[in-house]
């Protein structure tokens, strides 16, 4: 019998180093004011391009590095350690950009696109939630009709993720392609170059956090994109983007750990430093204790994003992945939020002050809870796993 191991692999070990490394040097610094500013930092993100982050987990034969999962999800974490928005850019182009281009794309949509999302020279968005659909994502209301060799799309899609950006060269979204009426939608998924004529990414969205995270509305009026802009089969489109959504939960997830390991990191600081009554607040039980919940959070997020991720490398049934990536999901971000909460009351009035970061990631985590199904769909998901007829 071998040992079990609940421990990632020395390269991966020292991947996590090397992204940290990054982290602190061409991140860290400057996160406080990207927030202020609303600052989206192209240089920066095409940086994480050139230390092959999107690249991660396509082929060599796109610009790839061939690698895991695994390793996409530490590099997720270790970004979003220091900023949450640079957290969720990667994994929100690599999970929603990259991800349903290469999974389900033809050969020559792979060699159009991917060149240049897996170097980061450029970004592709995701669009599936609209107006009137978001946890209900198959009512979409974009409707995309075939007229003469060319889709024309018409509709809008809402909280788009890098779908806005100076370097934002393509999305992805899914239209009603027929249907309707009795019969069920007809759900497809298209390619949508971002420099189509009627096609608008409206201003960015003032947002509660992530405010370094480009976030945008779409409009589509009269879109014409070739046939050929189809992705993957006619009809397939809801069954895609559930599938993608279950790597993206599991990589949402290692962002919220990022975010607990974040204030475990800045509440131990603060309590060894700050004094009341005479002596350090890490001397207070009331205080220390709810420390030693943020680690007891930290390794059980930790625990359930990486056994997910090592499902995925393996190769794990589908069924048997899609329920580890909700309960991972809703774990992580249900403890990123308390985590927050418990963080900035560490800190006493200082936690209420924007000097200092753990006001922004109070901020930034709440929508960890809302992003790639909300908590409410994940339990959802996950007593249906249990086999409860839950609607
Ligand atoms: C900053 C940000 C970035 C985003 N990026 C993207 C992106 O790149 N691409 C994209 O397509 N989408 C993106 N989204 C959209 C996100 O996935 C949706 O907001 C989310 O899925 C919830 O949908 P909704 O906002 O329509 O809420 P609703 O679906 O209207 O839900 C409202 C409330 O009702 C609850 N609810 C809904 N249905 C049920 C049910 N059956 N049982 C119990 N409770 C239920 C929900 O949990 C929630 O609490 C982003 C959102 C944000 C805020």
């Amino acid at each position: 019998m071998t040992a079990m191991s609940f421990e990632l692999s020395p390269e991966h070990e020292q991947f996590r180093r090397t992204v940290r490394d990054f982290a602190e040097k061409e991140i860290a610094p400057h996160a406080g004011r990207w927030d202020r500013e609303h600052h989206f930092p192209v240089d920066v993100v095409q940086k994480m391009g050139q230390l092959g982050l999107f690249g991660l987990t396509a082929p060599d034969e796109y610009g790839g590095a061939d690698g895991d999962f695994t390793s996409l999800c530490v590099a997720i974490e270790e970004i979003g350690r220091v900023d949450q928005s640079m957290g969720i850019t990667l994994e929100a182009a690599v999970g929603l950009g990259i991800n349903p281009i290469l999974t389900y794309g033809s050969e020559e949509q792979k060699q159009t696109w991917l060149p240049d999302l897996v170097s980061g020279r450029t970004l592709a968005g995701f669009g599936l939630t609209e107006p009137g659909s978001g946890s209900d994502a198959g009512a979409t209301r974009t409707k995309a009709e075939l007229v003469e060799g060319e889709w024309v799309i018409n509709g809008s899609k809402q909280f788009i993720t890098n779908s806005g950006s100076d370097i934002t060269s393509v999305v992805t979204v899914t239209a009603r392609t027929g249907g309707g009426g009795d019969a069920p939608p007809e759900i497809s998924s298209l390619i949508v170059p971002s420099d189509t004529p009627g096609f608008t990414a409206e201003p960015a969205y003032d947002k509660l956090g992530w405010h370094a995270s480009d976030t945008h509305p779409l409009s589509f009026e009269d879109v014409r994109v070739p046939e050929a802009n189809l992705l993957g089969e006619r009809g397939r489109g809801f069954a895609q983007f559930l599938a993608i959504l279950d790597d993206g939960r599991v990589a949402i997830a290692a962002l919220a750990v990022g975010c607990i390991q974040a204030c475990l990191d800045m509440s131990l600081q603060y309590a060894g430093e700050r004094q009341t009554f005479g002596v350090p607040i890490g001397r207070k039980q009331g205080l220390a204790f709810q420390i030693a919940d943020l680690e007891v959070m930290l390794q059980s997020a930790r625990l359930l994003v990486y056994k997910a991720a090592a499902m995925k490398d393996a190769g794990a049934p589908v069924k048997d992945f899609k329920q580890a990536a909700s309960i991972a999901k809703l774990h992580a971000t249900e403890s990123a939020v308390t985590a927050t909460r418990i963080a900035t009351q560490v800190f006493g009035g200082y936690g209420f002050m924007e000097e200092y970061p753990v006001t922004r990631f109070y901020r930034d985590a709440k929508v960890l809870e809302i992003g790639e199904g909300t908590s409410e769909v994940q339990r959802m998901l996950i007593a249906r796993g249990l086999g409860l007829p839950v609607e």
